[in-house]
This record gives C-alpha cells, sequence and structure tokens, in this order.
C-alpha cells in the first residue's frame, strides 16, 4: 500500500529534516510552501535546489511541489516584524513581534485543502514546543485541534504529524544524523535557510545566516549543543574510553 504524504516544506532546517522524515518513511510525498511576503523570503530559493537533493538520497519517492501565495493576506493584515521592515522586539503579551497571527492555522488549512485534493492522507510539519519562541500555534494542543477542526470540516481523517514537536534544535540536527548521516546533515547545514533577516552572506559552522536575530541564535545554540554531545558520545564509545 502506498503511504502518502504532504510535508510542509519552507526551506528552513525544521522542515527540511521533516521533508527528509517523511521520505525516509512514506513512499509517495509531496511538499507545499508559501510565500507571505516573508523578508527572509529567500528561504523560498532554498527550496527547489534541497528537493532535488533530497529525492537523490531517497530516489522514487518525492512527487510534485505546490507553491501557495498567501502574500495578499498576510502582508494585507500587516504590522508584524516577519512581513515588515521593523525592529525585531517583544510585544507586551511577551511574544516575540515576528510572530504572524493566524499563519500556522492558515498553513495548516490550505495544506489539508491540498491534501483533500490529491488525495493525501498524511500531513507532516515542523512545529516544535521544546525549543521555539512561544509562538502559541506551534503548541501540540493547536496541531491537535487544528487537526480535529480539519477533519471535520472536510470530512476526512488527515493525520497531522509533527516529528519535531518534542525535540529540541539540538536533537533535530541528531535527527538528521540519523536519518540521513553526514551528507543529509551538511545538505542541511548548507542548503536551507532560517535566518529571519534573510542574510545568506556568510557560512557559520552552523549555516548561513546573521548570527544575531532570533531563528539564528536558536540554530546555532542547537549546533554547538548537538556537536558538544556528539563529541562526548564519541569519547564515550572509544575503545579505551579514554582519550589520554
Ligand atoms: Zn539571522
Amino acid at each position: 500500500m502506498t503511504e502518502s504524504a504532504l510535508v510542509l516544506f519552507s526551506g528552513g532546517q525544521d522542515s527540511a529534516t521533516c521533508l527528509a522524515w517523511a521520505l525516509d518513511r512514506y513512499s509517495a510525498v509531496e511538499t507545499i510552501g508559501f510565500a507571505y511576503g516573508q523578508r527572509h523570503i529567500v528561504e523560498l530559493d532554498c527550496r527547489a535546489p534541497l528537493r532535488s537533493a533530497l529525492a537523490a538520497v531517497w530516489p522514487g519517492r518525492l512527487g510534485p511541489d505546490h507553491m501557495i501565495d498567501l502574500t495578499a493576506v498576510l502582508q494585507g493584515i500587516g504590522g508584524t516584524a516577519l512581513t515588515s521592515e521593523i525592529a525585531i522586539a517583544m510585544t507586551d503579551e511577551g511574544l516575540p513581534n515576528t510572530f504572524v497571527p493566524g499563519r500556522n492555522l492558515l498553513f495548516l488549512t490550505c495544506a489539508a485543502a491540498l491534501a483533500y485534493r490529491r488525495g493525501l492522507r498524511r500531513i507532516v510539519a515542523g512545529m516544535c514546543e521544546t525549543d521555539y519562541s512561544g509562538y502559541p500555534d506551534c503548541r501540540d494542543d493547536t496541531v491537535k485541534a487544528m487537526q480535529l477542526a480539519l477533519n471535520l470540516g472536510m470530512q476526512r481523517r488527515f493525520v497531522l504529524e509533527t516529528p519535531l514537536m518534542w525535540r529540541d534544535k539540538a536533537a533535530t540536527w541528531a535527527l538528521a544524523d540519523a536519518l540521513g548521516g553526514a551528507r543529509l546533515v551538511e545538505l542541511i547545514r548548507t542548503g536551507t535557510h532560517s535566518c529571519y533577516l534573510g542574510d545568506r552572506s556568510r557560512l557559520e559552522e552552523w549555516g548561513y545566516g546573521c548570527g544575531t536575530c532570533p531563528a539564528c541564535e536558536l540554530r546555532a545554540q542547537g549546533w554547538q549543543r548537538w556537536r558538544a554531545a556528539a563529541a562526548s558520545a564519541s569519547i564515550t564509545a572509544s575503545p579505551s574510553g579514554d582519550e589520554t
């Protein structure tokens, strides 16, 4: 039986890891991406090369890509640091102003509508509650409620899968390593984009980015924690058990 899935694929680290996770599991995988007036629109340029590279790792599984343009909708609402040239800061509600209200709810709704039309049952998305910026639409409860609402509203049995929900950024790098080894880690390190400011001018140890925005900080800290854990594991696993 063909197990099919639709992956929300932005071109970032999390969604690329989710795409690898889905390709490793399911025999027919399609991708959906969204333009919404994001300042880091450069992330969308990462999608096609990443798709080709991942398709080569898991041959014969990757189907079509679908781009949906929500620019008029989300930029029309406006007022966030992710969709306008305003400084990234905390709001009075204790949330970063990079939060785009309704964005992930809209993404999941569009993804389910497309999955309905394409006959795909699983919807895979990179929301994460463990190591995130406090966005309420990344919470597990939100995703579970959306699954219920979408299934009721479309009379389907979609399964919303969030493989990163309980993984921190270090564990996300470890997952990439487990799925595709050094080749996949390198692909994600150099081929994905996370930086909110869209900076791809220099390659750091953990990938491209400004190094100081919240997305870069999370990515860099996760990389460093993962490298440190991998280094101490290899010391423990060495035959002598002692480096000296
Ligand atoms: Zn950055």
